[in-house]
């Protein structure tokens, strides 16, 4: 999914082809793309109104149009955005088509259907984006963005240290700071040398420093290079470099950059986490936790290929051999027991449906 710089490269192409055009209609082929109107009632609000910006915030696009509204744009897995000519071939994958009024289409594509375009005001008061005068901001549950001068370091330790968490979750997670996904986790993790299931409360001082540095300088080189061109993400202006240039993210097997052992991928919540557990060791306190976090997943065994380990493993973890084997074996040991609890369960529903 496009994280702070692919989102920040299609708001800087658009910018210069779509503000000061003036929107005369829209079509939507598919309705769930739009969060809260239906489809005429989206076109008939957005006609006439000028587009004077086209922003970002978190992850999402925020096109600001005349006379107090806005659009926000999230792209969500496959969502590309195009401006052509109103006669230019158009594929079933457009979801959405803003007409303009000299002849051009800002054009929306999204193969899976997950993106979604918001229509909101902006409060008059607040500056906010609201879904109606009065009502909550769209973007107040989302924390500050990392790029921002306004955002030091002292702001950082102060979100951070209120945090109990480890840190590829923690980075994830949108409401600690906004645009950070899955690729520049793994890299900023890795460039500050930090383990991704260290907690938060281990961090020392010059922790936190190196890896406030390290968001900051990943997420901005990023931006220069227009992106990281994984999956369907595409530009205006066409894709970027940013890929060549990541030093763990997708690279398991491949020799860490800094110390030539393989990197590593582990599963986090769902995600696959890339690293080098020689650079980013994990401190004896957080390992039994780590490992446990590890297990207790879905398939949570112990699995090792060609350069890899995945879901916990003694390389994976820092643990010795003994330590791995005991928590496999606890781990086998919580299945064993969830499977009996669903079997008795099983048991107990048939006999009360008889
Ligand atoms: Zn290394």
């Amino acid at each position: 999914m496009p994280e702070l710089p692919e989102v920040e490269t299609v708001a800087r192409d658009l910018r210069p082809r779509i503000v000061g055009a003036t929107i005369v209609g829209a079509r939507c082929t598919w309705a769930r793309t739009l969060r809260s109107h239906d489809p005429v009632t989206f076109g008939e609000i957005v006609s006439g109104h000028r587009i004077e910006d086209v922003g970002r915030r978190a992850k999402q696009l925020v096109i600001t149009l005349s006379d107090g509204l806005a659009l926000t744009i999230h792209l969500k897995m496959t969502g590309q955005l195009f401006v052509v000519s109103a006669g230019a071939p158009e594929d079933p994958y457009v979801r959405l088509v803003l007409e303009l009024a000299d002849g051009r289409e800002m054009r929306f594509r999204d193969i899976r259907k997950f993106g979604k375009v918001g229509l909101y005001e902006r409060d008059a008061v607040t500056g906010e984006l609201v879904a109606e005068a009065g009502g909550a901001a769209v973007f107040a549950g989302v924390g500050p963005e990392p790029l921002d001068e306004a955002f030091t370091v002292r702001d950082f330790r102060r979100r951070i240290r209120a945090r109990k968490g480890r840190l590829k979750p923690l980075l994830l997670d949108q409401s600690f700071m906004a645009g950070v996904g899955n690729i520049y986790a793994d890299e900023a993790l890795w460039s500050a040398r930090l383990h991704p299931l260290r907690t938060a409360r281990t961090l020392h001082p010059g922790d936190e420093r190196r890896l406030f540095d390290a968001i900051r300088s990943i997420l901005g080189e990023a931006v220069e290079r227009r992106g990281s061109s994984v999956d369907d993400y595409t530009a205006p202006d066409g894709d970027g470099s940013m890929r060549e240039h990541l030093q763990v993210y997708q690279r398991t097997g491949e020799p860490c950059p800094r110390c030539g052992r393989p990197i590593r991928r582990i599963i986090v919540g769902a995600r696959s986490t890339h690293f080098c557990s020689w650079c980013q060791r994990l401190s004896a306190a957080d390992r039994k936790g780590a490992a446990a976090v590890l297990l207790t997943m879905k398939g949570g065994t112990i699995r090792r290929g060609r350069g890899w380990t995945e879901i916990g493993g003694d390389g994976a973890l820092g643990l010795t051999a003994e330590e791995a084997s005991r928590a496999a074996a606890a781990c086998r040991a919580e299945r064993t027991r969830r499977a009996a609890a669903t079997r008795r369960a099983a048991a107990r529903a048939s006999i009360g449906a008889g």
